[in-house]
């Protein structure tokens, strides 16, 4: 375990329950449809949290408005206290313009479906290359950095490989440390087991149950992996067409769900 994955080493600076994420009211629509429909929620600074639902109810859609990949119709939303959505210009409230997302956006790591590993640069690149070109570090301290990474998510000998000489699940592995690497307050997971072989996704689970416990880094996740939902997660958020129908501790939602839709939907993925 490289001291990447310690407490102490990371640079959440306010790992102390205080509010990391709200979305206020936000409505979501891709022309008539209705994706999100004023939806409240906040996740606490170092907490994991996991949204769980039927495909289609809207989970992705949170991760890319978090990511800005697209923005809300309506409502707000907030991550570090500081609005994604908008920024503040004059005492008022305007729509956020591009510089100002990209300052937001560098407390927001996220690791997809599909990799999306630069195929063109090695491992370490891969590692190294938003941290010096968006952060700034030098050379040097950028690939300390990422050699600590490689250890914690267990491949510090592909380092000199490319991607495509890698299975899905060292990519994935891989596309992780890249995230970490930004050292985000946040790390949004999207299904990023569902594109893996079944027999690469347990070594995927076990490196992201690893982060889980043993750094301070606040986690938003979407998954259909249950097993490991109930793992990592200290709260679940059961989504259905875009509201969060209950939400609670994984033992609440999985041992006694209150309402009927959570009961229908986890006796089909369970
Ligand atoms: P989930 O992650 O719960 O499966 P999504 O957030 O991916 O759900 O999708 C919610 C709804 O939004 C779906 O009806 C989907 O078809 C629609 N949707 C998502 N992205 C787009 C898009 N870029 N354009 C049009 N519709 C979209």
């Amino acid at each position: 375990m490289s001291s990447e994955s310690t407490p102490k080493e990371t640079t959440n600076p306010a790992v102390d329950g205080s509010e990391l994420i709200r979305f206020d009211k936000v409505t979501k629509r891709f022309g008539s449809n209705t994706v999100l429909d004023e939806l409240d929620f906040s996740v606490d600074s170092g907490k994991h949290v996991t949204l769980i639902g039927p495909s289609g109810s809207g989970k992705t859609t949170i991760l890319r408005l978090l990511m800005t990949l697209m923005k809300p119709e309506e409502g707000t939303i907030k991550v570090g206290g500081r609005y994604l959505t908008h920024e503040e210009k004059n005492g008022k409230l305007v729509p956020a313009g591009e510089k100002y997302i990209r300052e937001v956006r560098k407390n927001i790591g996220m690791v997809f479906q599909q990799f999306n590993l630069f195929p063109n640069m090695k491992v370490l690149r891969n590692i190294t290359e938003a941290p010096v070109q968006v952060l700034g570090l030098s050379k040097d301290e950028a690939e300390e950095r990422a050699r600590g990474l490689l250890e914690l998510v267990g491949l510090t000998e592909h380092i000199d490989k490319y991607p495509n000489q890698l299975s899905g699940g060292q990519q994935q592995r891989v596309a992780i440390a890249r995230a970490l690497a930004m050292r985000p307050q946040v790390l949004l997971l999207d299904e990023v087991t569902s594109a893996l072989d079944p027999e690469l996704v347990a070594g995927v689970l076990d490196v992201l149950r690893d982060i889980a416990h043993t750094t301070d880094i606040t986690m938003l996740c979407v998954t259909h992996e249950m097993n490991f939902a109930r793992d990592i997660s200290d709260q679940v958020l059961m989504f259905d067409s875009g509201r969060v129908i209950e939400s609670g501790t994984p033992e609440k939602i999985f041992t006694e769900p209150e309402h009927e839709r959570t009961r229908e939907f986890l006796s089909a993925v369970l």
